[in-house]
C-alpha cells in the first residue's frame, strides 16, 4: 500500500474523530463528514444513506447532490445501486455507473452528471446500517486502495453510530442499544419474566475506534495476538481428547496464525484504525460472510472466527467477564448457546433465558423446563443487541422478547404477569383438593422432574407424585460418568424429598438430541430413529446395570418404581425387565435391604407399542405415553424441526383415535396406564385426554395448577360427546369444536 495513501487515510480518519469531538447535531456531523470524506478522497460526491426500516434505505447528507433530496430520496433494499450494495454487504465500485446492472436514476439527486460510483456498506458486527458512495464525473474504476479507505470511513461511522454521537434532531443515524427492540423466537419453556439482562459471554464496546499512532497500535495487535495464541494452546492441550473441542480449537489455532487476518488488521491500523477498531472490522466482515453462507462446516468455521475476535478483543480492551459488572437481581441470561452444566451453574437465581440459537429439545431447553424459566430460543441477533444491564421481558408463551421496552409495554406486560399472579392464587386454593371432574371422576396430577432442585415443586404444585424422572439430567450436566454410590445418595434424596409420594425413574434416556459429552457420539443419519434409550442399555448394560442397582440401593426398603424408555416391542421390556431381577438377585446375594415393592413399567412411546402381544400389557406394572416421541413418530414429524413440529395438531382426531386405542387395551387388560408428555401440561390438550379415558397426568409443576383448574370445572362425559360430534362431521382436528365448548362451559 502506498505511504501516501495511508497517510491520507490517517489524516481524513483524524479529521473525522475531531469531528465527531466538536459539539454539534447529529445532522450537522453527518453533513461533514460528506464534506470530508468527498475533500478527502477527491471526488465531487460523498452521500450517507441509511435505513429508514428494515428495507428502505434514505439519502440522509450528501456533499455535491441536490440537498433537496435529503431525506426524501428512498429506495428498497436490492434497488438500485446503493440497494445493491446494501444488499450484498459488499462494494459496487464501476467506472460507468449508468450501464451497471440494476442502475436506477434517481432525477431528484442530479447525479445524471456522474459516471464514476464507489459505494460501500455501513455495517457493525453483521448488522446493516447504511451505505456510503462517493461519485465522480470522471469516467474512473476506483484503486482498491480508495475502495479501502472508504471502508474504514464505513467502519468508523458505524462505530461512531454505535457510541451515539449521531442522535439529535434530524439525524437519522440511531444510537444502538439505546432503542426499544422486539424480538421474536421460539417458545422453549413458557411462563413470563421481566428482568434485566446478564449476558453469558459479555460484548466487548470500542470506544476508542480512530488512533494516531499505528506503530504503537501494531505493537499492541502483535502482543494482544501472541497472547491470544497461548491460551488457545493451553486449552488445546487441557482439552484432551475430546474431538469436538479439538476441532473448535485448532480451527482457532488456524485462525490466529492466519497471515491474511493478521495482515489485513496490520492494514487497518495503517490506515488510522486503533487495534480494537481493526479487530471489529474483521468480525464484522466475517459476520456478513456468515450472514450468507450456507455451508454448516463454513458457517461453523465463521462462528469459530467469531469467538475468537472476541476473545481478542476482550484481551486488548481488558474487559470480559471478569469486567466487575455486578449481576443484576433479576438476572434473564442471554447466550449465543449455553451448555447444560453452564445452565445449571447459573441455577435458579435466573429468571429466564434468551438463546440466539439452540434448539427446543436442546440439552439447555431441558435443563431451563426442570428450572421452570422461561426460555426463549431462536432469538435472532439478541446477542448483539443486548448489554448487561438492559431492561428485558421474555414472554416464553409467545417466544417474543422485549429488549429495553418502552413504558406502555412494560405496562402491558406488568398486567400480564399480574393475571398469571392471580391465577396462581386461585390454583393454590385448589392445590390440596383432589382433582374431580364435573362428572365425579378422579384425575391424578403427576409432574416431571429431572432435577434434586425440581423436588419443592411437589408440595408447591399440588402433585400427587412424581410420574416422570428423567435420569439423564444428571448423566448430562456432569463432565464424566456419575458413579454408582453417587447416584444411589441422589436418587435417595429425591425419595427422601418426595415423602413417600410415588416417583417414577425413567432409566437412561440418551441419544438422538441428549449425547453425553463424556460419550463417543455416534454418527448416525437420524440419531432420533437411531441407536438410543432402552436399545443403548440393553446392547451396552454397564451403565444400565449400575443405575439399577442404584435406584435399588436408593429405595432402601421403600417403594420403588422404574421405567423403561423408548420400549419398541416386547422382548426389550422382558430383556430390560431380566436386568431387574439380576439385580435383585445381586443384592440379595450381598444382604442388601431390597424395597418394600418394586413395579416395572414402559414408556409407550413408538407406535409399535401399542400394538405389541397381550403378554406385554400383562407383564407390564403401568405404562406412560410419552406423548413428545410417540407423537414425532406418528406424524413423521420431527420434535426438535421448527418447521414441522407445530404442523400437527395433538387434537387430530387420528392421533387421538390412536391414543384411544390405548386406553382400551389398558382397561381390557387393567394395566395402569398415564401420559407424560408436554401435552399433558398443556389445558385444552390435557382435558381431551382426560376426556378420551386418561386418569393419570404427568406434567411439568407450572401446569399442575392450571390443567387441574380447567379439568375441575369440565364434564369429561360431554366433552366426550363433542369430541364424538366432531368426528361424525368429519373434522380434521378436534381442538375448535372444544374450544368452543370450552369457552361457553367451563
Ligand atoms: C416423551 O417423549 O414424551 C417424554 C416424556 O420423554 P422425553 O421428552 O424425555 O423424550
Ligand atoms: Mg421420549
Amino acid at each position: 500500500m502506498a505511504d501516501g495513501l495511508e497517510s491520507e487515510s490517517r489524516k481524513l480518519l483524524k479529521r473525522l474523530r475531531d469531528t465527531m469531538a466538536e459539539e454539534a447535531a447529529g445532522q450537522a456531523r453527518l453533513d461533514k463528514i460528506t464534506d470530508l470524506t468527498a475533500d478527502s478522497m477527491g471526488t465531487e460526491v460523498c452521500s450517507i444513506y441509511l435505513f429508514r426500516d428494515e428495507d428502505t434505505l434514505e439519502l440522509c447528507a450528501t456533499q455535491g447532490l441536490k440537498p433537496e433530496a435529503v431525506h426524501q430520496t428512498r429506495m428498497k433494499l436490492g434497488e438500485g445501486l446503493v440497494g445493491r450494495v446494501a444488499r450484498r454487504g459488499k462494494p459496487i465500485n464501476s467506472a460507468d455507473a449508468p450501464s451497471e446492472r440494476g442502475f436506477r436514476f434517481m432525477p431528484e439527486t442530479g447525479e445524471e452528471i456522474y459516471s464514476s460510483f464507489l459505494g460501500v456498506p455501513i455495517q457493525r458486527l453483521g448488522e446493516k446500517l447504511g451505505v456510503l458512495v462517493v461519485q465522480s464525473k470522471q469516467a474512473r474504476a476506483f484503486t482498491e486502495d480508495e475502495v479501502y479507505a472508504l471502508e474504514v470511513v464505513a467502519m468508523v461511522l458505524a462505530e461512531m453510530a454505535e457510541l451515539g454521537v449521531f442522535v439529535g434532531e434530524g439525524a437519522a443515524l440511531k444510537a444502538r442499544h439505546t432503542q426499544a427492540v422486539m424480538l421474536r423466537g421460539t417458545t422453549g419453556q413458557e411462563g413470563t419474566a421481566m428482568g434485566h439482562v446478564w449476558l453469558h459471554e459479555p460484548r466487548v464496546v470500542v470506544t476508542k475506534v480512530v488512533a494516531d499512532d499505528p506503530e504503537t497500535e501494531a505493537l499492541r495487535l502483535t502482543e494482544a495476538v501472541e497472547k491470544l495464541r497461548v491460551s488457545v494452546d493451553e486449552i488445546l492441550a487441557d482439552a484432551g481428547t475430546d474431538s469436538e473441542q479439538v476441532e473448535v480449537l485448532e480451527a482457532y489455532r488456524m485462525f490466529a496464525n492466519s497471515k491474511g487476518w493478521l495482515r489485513r488488521m496490520d492494514e487497518d491500523i495503517a490506515r488510522g484504525l486503533s487495534a480494537e477498531a481493526a479487530v471489529e472490522k474483521e468480525q464484522s466482515q466475517a459476520r456478513a460472510r456468515m450472514a450468507q453462507a450456507t455451508d454448516p462446516y463454513l458457517r461453523d468455521r465463521l462462528h469459530d472466527l467469531d469467538d475468537l475476535s472476541n476473545r481478542l478483543l476482550r484481551i486488548l480492551t481488558g474487559q470480559g467477564s471478569e469486567t466487575g459488572s455486578e449481576m443484576p437481581e433479576d438476572p434473564i441470561l442471554i447466550a449465543r448457546n449455553i451448555g447444560p452444566g453452564e445452565l445449571l451453574e447459573y441455577g435458579r437465581k435466573l429468571k429466564g433465558v434468551v438463546l440466539e440459537e439452540g434448539s427446543v429439545g436442546s440439552h439447555a431447553a431441558i435443563v431451563a423446563r426442570a428450572l421452570a424459566i422461561p426460555l426463549v430460543v431462536h432469538a435472532a441477533r439478541i446477542t448483539n443487541e443486548a448489554l448487561t444491564g438492559d431492561r428485558i421481558m421474555v414472554d416464553g408463551e409467545q417466544g417474543i422478547v422485549h429488549l429495553r421496552p418502552d413504558e406502555s409495554v412494560v405496562n402491558a406486560f406488568r398486567d400480564k404477569i399480574a393475571m398469571q399472579a392471580k391465577a396462581q392464587e386461585r390454583y393454590a386454593s385448589i392445590r390440596d383438593t383432589p382433582c374431580v371432574t364435573v362428572c365425579g371422576t378422579r384425575i391424578e396430577m403427576q409432574m416431571n422432574a429431572g432435577l434434586m432442585a425440581d423436588l419443592p415443586s411437589l408440595g408447591n404444585s399440588g402433585a400427587e407424585g412424581v410420574g416422570l424422572f428423567r435420569t439423564e439430567l444428571q448423566f448430562l450436566v456432569r463432565n464424566q460418568m456419575p458413579r454408582r454410590t453417587e447416584l444411589a445418595a441422589l436418587y435417595a434424596r429425591v425419595l427422601d424429598a418426595a415423602q413417600g409420594k410415588r416417583v417414577v425413574f425413567r432409566t437412561l434416556d440418551i441419544g438422538s438430541d441428549k449425547v453425553l459429552p463424556y460419550m463417543k457420539p455416534n454418527d448416525e443419519p437420524n440419531p432420533a430413529l437411531g441407536w438410543r434409550a432402552i436399545r443403548v442399555g440393553l446392547d451396552k448394560p454397564g451403565v444400565l446395570r449400575m443405575q439399577l442397582q442404584a435406584l435399588l440401593r436408593a429405595a432402601n426398603g421403600r417403594p420403588l418404581s422404574v421405567m423403561f424408555p423408548f420400549v419398541a416391542q416386547y422382548d426389550e421390556f422382558a430383556s430390560a425387565r431380566a436386568e431387574v431381577d439380576k439385580a435383585i438377585d445381586r443384592e440379595v446375594r450381598l444382604g442388601h435391604t431390597l424395597p418394600e415393592t418394586i413395579e416395572i413399567g414402559a414408556m409407550l412411546e413408538t407406535p409399535s407399542l401399542a400394538f405389541a402381544s397381550q403378554r406385554l400389557f400383562d407383564e407390564v406394572e403401568f405404562l406412560s405415553v410419552g406423548g413428545n416421541d410417540l407423537k414425532q413418530f406418528f406424524f413423521a414429524a420431527d420434535r426438535e424441526n421448527e418447521r414441522v413440529r407445530k404442523r400437527y395438531d395433538t387434537l387430530n382426531l387420528s392421533f387421538l383415535t390412536f391414543l384411544q386405542g390405548i386406553v382400551a387395551r389398558c382397561r381390557e387388560s387393567g394395566t395402569r396406564l398415564s401420559f407424560c408428555g408436554e401435552d399433558a401440561g398443556r389445558p385444552i390438550e390435557a382435558v381431551c385426554l382426560a376426556a378420551i379415558g386418561f386418569e393419570c397426568l404427568s406434567m411439568r409443576p407450572a401446569s399442575v395448577g392450571p390443567v387441574k383448574s380447567l379439568l375441575m370445572r369440565t364434564d369429561l362425559g360431554a366433552l366426550r360427546e363433542v369430541i364424538e360430534q366432531s368426528r361424525a362431521r368429519g373434522d380434521q382436528s378436534v381442538r375448535e369444536a372444544v374450544m368452543q365448548y370450552l369457552r361457553a362451559n367451563a
